[in-house]
């Protein structure tokens, strides 16, 4: 079954209610995606619901680090 690496979250089974009262079994499916993440000195492939995958990108970040730091560094130089 699909559940997120991080958090486990998977899907759940509730009900659809129509116009007329009808209620019908359905399943709200979790949104997961695809990341690949270090393990180690490797790196796997992983599934991770959106939430935790913000959380994931973020703490991936080295080339971000490397961006914002050239960023700066344009910034200083524009203003002298
Ligand atoms: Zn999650």
């Amino acid at each position: 079954m699909a559940k997120c690496a991080n958090c486990g979250k998977g899907n759940i089974v509730g009900r659809s209610v129509t116009f007329s009262g009808k209620h019908n079994r359905r399943v709200f499916r979790v949104n997961l995606h695809t990341q690949w993440v270090p393990k180690g000195n490797i790196l796997v492939k992983k599934q991770f619901c959106t939430k935790c995958l913000r959380l994931v990108k973020a703490a991936n970040v080295p080339k971000q680090e490397v961006r914002t730091a050239d960023a700066n560094l344009a910034v200083a130089q524009w203003h002298g």
